[in-house]
């Protein structure tokens, strides 16, 4: 029998990988919640409604109703890429200026329902996995396996480093490491759906982990 699995945590801590693995793993869809505030950042960043200097929230909300997500499947990667007004930005939504402004956009309460009710609707059909922050508390507080995952920030950073590097990024640890700790405290501390732990939630901390393990670990709950 098919279920929803939701899988919360810090940045960086995998959550995407492991959730991608299990989707493949039992035939599952897979829906990244964080691309799709990632895409209205971009937006945003567009539109020049968002900058180091401000941000200008009122005009966001004006334009929420034109701002259009969408996922379409690619068979090569095996997941669906992120959509925005019908142009595929599943590149453009990894840098690290999305990755600065982000947590400034996902503050604003319209465009988390705006986001959530989406998300909503793609869990109507059981046979989902789902990441993000709040896929427990929020999407689906009745998902029959919630995990939240942890990391050390330091190797959180490092995997991000190693990541963005990897793709021709210039960069410093430094730098990656205060954006982590930086949206940490942006996403626990924001006023609407804070990113914390389902009281039913199992936790995962995976910074001594391999990925086989960890995906071997929630298999195991998976058919438990
Ligand atoms: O998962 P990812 O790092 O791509 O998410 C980017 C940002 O989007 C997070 O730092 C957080 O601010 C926001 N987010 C959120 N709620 C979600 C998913 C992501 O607020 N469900």
């Amino acid at each position: 029998k098919k279920i929803t699995i939701a899988i919360d945590g810090f940045s960086s801590t995998g959550k995407s990988t492991l959730a991608k693995q299990l989707a493949r793993q039992l035939g599952y869809v897979y829906a990244d919640t964080g691309a799709m505030y990632r895409a209205v950042t971009l937006y945003a960043m567009q539109h020049h409604l968002i900058d180091a200097a401000h941000f200008d929230r009122e005009s966001l909300v004006a334009h929420l109703p034109k701002i259009k997500l969408h996922f379409v499947f690619n068979p090569e990667l095996g997941f669906g890429e992120m959509f925005l007004n019908d142009v595929n930005v599943e590149a453009e939504i990894r840098t690290l200026e999305v990755s600065n402004f982000v947590s400034h956009i996902a503050e604003v309460s319209e465009v988390r329902s705006k986001l959530v009710e989406q998300q909503k609707q793609m869990g109507k059909d059981k046979g989902i996995v789902m990441d993000g922050r709040d896929i427990g508390t929020v999407v689906f507080p009745d998902a029959e396996l919630k995990i939240f995952m942890t990391a050390s920030s330091h190797t959180r950073a490092q995997r991000r480093f190693d990541e963005l590097t990897a793709k021709g990024q210039s960069i410093t640890y430094d730098e990656v490491l205060q954006n982590v700790e930086e949206r940490d405290y942006i996403d626990t501390h924001r006023a609407d759906s804070p990113l914390r732990k389902a009281q039913d939630a199992i936790e995962i901390d995976n910074s001594h982990m391999s990925r086989e393990e960890q995906l071997d670990a929630v298999l195991e709950l998976v058919y438990k």
